[in-house]
């Protein structure tokens, strides 16, 4: 048989950084062959938190368009905006009518996020795993690929798989499918520049912190030049007293292509004077192609549209025929 479907989404918020990109979206590009790809921009998601009309739109055209600029492959992946697709609004009112409310009071990441919110807290926010859940079971997937992060929010979808079958569909003949998580190979972490013990992240609040995909030269030199180092001369791999020399010696060696022997060897002598600038240009070499193919597609918006529109059909004619399937095993049954 065909491929198996593999679902993911991502949010568009914050710029795509080098950790994001050396950590899962290389990766995932290798591999996508493998697999019939469902690739969404979660943009219902981006509201649970408060956001910014203004700039909603261009972040999930950014978003997609990084995503094809990194080399995601029509051939494989479809593309598609979450919000283009209603199922995914509708599924989540009806699974919000079986799911218990302290099911989701219990999800550590509203637990977090609500502390941070402090008294404002949505209900978007507490209902974001039903969400989650609609967005997975309309794809029908066989497998979703989850951080760490999200693992509690899979099992929240699994239960909400079992008690919607339980309660509705006929024996043996279950209407929702059971997803698996996808372990994938870890790939590299990448990172704080300016805490070698820190990871790169789009939350931290400082620029200097990370590399973003979309960078200009001059930003990726000027925070290179800032980066924090140590004052040893010689730089080294797996020294833990050396977090930074061992995370900028990681970056360089995933951003030449060079192997770790090649890497520890080039760079054993080196002070931090000679080897920021190699860092800074091999940083800016490799981010080129996809800077170049980002701005090639931006600049087709016509084109950028068409991927989109062509994947929010694909995706809708699953979607609205499990969204059916649902509807009808719930009574839903009235025809028009
Ligand atoms: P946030 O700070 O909002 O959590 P983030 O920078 O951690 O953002 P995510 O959107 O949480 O980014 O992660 C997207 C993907 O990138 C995930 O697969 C995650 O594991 C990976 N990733 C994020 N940061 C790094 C990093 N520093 N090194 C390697 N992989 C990373
Ligand atoms: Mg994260």
């Amino acid at each position: 048989m065909g491929r198996q479907r593999v679902l993911s989404g991502v949010q568009p918020t914050g710029n795509l950084h080098l950790g994001n990109y050396l950590g899962a979206i290389r990766n995932w590009v290798e591999i996508q062959s493998q697999y019939d790809n469902f690739l969404f921009i979660a943009d219902l998601h981006a509201i649970t938190v408060p956001h910014e009309p203004a700039t909603l739109a261009a972040n999930t055209y950014t978003l997609a368009t990084l995503y094809l600029a990194c080399g995601l492959d029509l051939n494989h992946s479809t593309i598609f905006v979450q919000s283009h697709v209603s199922a995914h609004s509708e599924l989540t009112w009806l699974f919000n009518c079986i799911t218990p409310l302290n099911w989701l009071q219990d999800m550590i990441q509203f637990k977090e996020k609500a502390v941070k919110q402090g008294e404002n807290v949505n209900v978007g926010l507490l209902d974001y795993p039903v969400l989650m859940a609609s967005d997975i079971l309309l794809y029908k997937p066989d497998k979703v690929p989850v951080g760490e992060d999200q693992k509690q929010h899979l099992e929240l979808t699994r239960d909400i798989v079992n008690r919607f079958n339980h309660q509705f569909a006929k024996p043996n003949q279950p209407v929702l499918k059971l997803p698996e998580p996808l372990i994938r190979k870890e790939g590299a972490r990448v990172m704080s520049l300016t805490d070698g013990t820190k990871k790169m992240s789009k939350s931290d609040p400082s620029e200097l912190s990370r590399i973003n995909l979309l960078d200009s030269p001059d930003e990726i030199a000027k925070k290179i030049k800032r980066c924090k180092t140590d004052p040893i001369r010689g730089l080294e791999f797996d020294n833990p007293e050396r977090p930074e020399s061992n995370n900028l010696l990681t970056l360089y060696m995933l951003l030449s292509g060079k192997t770790k022997e090649e890497v520890a060897a080039e760079c054993q002598d080196m002070g931090w004077g000679q080897f920021k600038p190699l860092l800074t240009d091999t940083t800016i070499e490799a981010l080129k192609p996809i800077q170049e193919k980002y701005q090639a597609v931006m600049n087709d918006k016509g084109y950028l549209e068409s991927v989109l529109r062509d994947g929010k059909q694909k995706a809708e004619a699953i979607a609205n025929q499990t969204l059916n399937e649902v509807k009808a095993a719930m009574g839903y049954s009235i025809p028009l």
